[in-house]
């Protein structure tokens, strides 16, 4: 059996998780929460910070409970990119450090294809055209000879940016979205917003400066719903064509946008109108999570892939098709 302990924290969410093949063992997780405006990089670095050896112990508590111990860890697994660069260097240096003094490898992991695993193995879906929808990012994935294809990806700010941006506006505190969301479903009228899906990708900051403009002339509660139609709109649409494309017939959501339920129906009709299957992780597992970068830990390793302290320096903008695939497709 094969123990690993990942390490996630690219952005608002400290977490630790003990993953084998049969189980996530324990997870433990802090949260930013900033006072005022969005993530400050600084300050939730120095959340991080203080925090990791808190959630860390807590992680290592709960699997002693069930009977693991140090010596059982295989490897630790830490999120390498992409992520607010303070933050991620952050996680990193407690990451090296645990694998010094454990004496075990460490695996850098990248955030996106982390999203990926886990909501294949929570859902059981094998071959999806993935959509991961983000604070950050906005992309449309699917897995071609060896490695995740981004077949489509916002241009500018990622959709929980462009949500969480608006709702700030409106006073909002973070995160917005699930704010936005429950104003939305009170909203009746569609107020007219710049829908922008170039080829494959899009764009979502002009829609944020759209919905700051129909403010002034609407009700608050149709703004929110006119900018949550427009721009999943733009998200089924460039995930369908993905689809149709590739002829894939399975669709997984990521990524902590994932929990809106509005999205998720839009995409469960496109998905039904065209006789494909959808699904979505449970809610913990949308959002970022230590087990997540434990799990892709797990399947790195057991091809064999380690990643020298040399080679561990953080990437802010790793991107998933920089990653070679080799856990996938073994026969090949
Ligand atoms: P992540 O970066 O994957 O942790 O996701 C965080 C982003 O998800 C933030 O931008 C949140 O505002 C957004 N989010 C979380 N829940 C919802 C929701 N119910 N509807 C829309 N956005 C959401
Ligand atoms: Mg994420």
């Amino acid at each position: 059996m094969t123990l690993i302990l990942g390490l996630e924290g690219t952005a608002w969410n400290l977490s630790a998780a003990l993953v084998s093949e049969e189980r996530v063992i324990h997870e433990a997780e802090s949260t930013y929460k900033p006072l005022y405006g969005g993530i400050h990089p600084r300050e939730a670095a120095q959340h991080h910070a203080s925090e990791l050896k808190n959630v860390v112990t807590q992680a290592l508590r709960g699997a002693k409970k069930e009977g693991f111990s140090l010596d059982d860890i295989d490897a630790v697994a830490f999120s390498q990119g992409p992520g607010m660069g303070p933050c991620i260097r952050t996680v990193a240096t407690a990451a090296r450090a645990l694998s010094i003094s454990l004496k075990t490898p460490l695996i850098g992991v990248n955030h996106c294809i982390a999203h990926i695993e886990i909501g294949r193995w929570q859902c059981g879906t094998k071959d999806p055209v993935v959509l991961y929808v983000s604070g950050a990012n906005s992309q449309v994935l699917a897995y071609r000879s060896g490695r995740y294809r981004i077949l489509g990806e916002t241009l500018d700010i990622g959709i929980g940016n462009a949500l969480d941006k608006f709702a700030r506006y409106l006073g909002l505190s973070h995160p917005g979205g699930p704010k936005i969301e429950e104003l939305a479903s009170k909203g009746t009228e569609y107020v007219y917003m710049p829908y922008v899906v170039k080829g494959m990708d899009l764009s979502f900051s002009g829609l944020t400066t759209s919905a700051k403009d129909a403010i002034n002339h609407h009700k608050t509660e149709d703004v929110c719903y006119s900018l949550q139609e427009t721009a999943f709109a733009m998200l089924t649409e460039v995930a369908e064509r993905a689809m149709a494309h590739l002829w894939k017939d399975e669709m997984l959501l990521a990524g902590g946008v994932g929990a809106n339920r509005r999205l998720q129906q839009m995409l469960q009709t496109m998905c039904h109108d065209r006789g494909a299957k959808f699904f979505v992780p449970e809610n913990k597992y949308l959002k970022d999570n230590g087990t997540m970068i434990a799990y892709l830990g797990l399947l790195m390793f057991n091809s064999g892939e380690t990643t020298p302290i040399e080679k561990s320096v953080v990437k802010p903008n790793y991107r998933p098709d920089e990653v070679e695939v080799t856990w996938r497709d073994k026969s090949k």
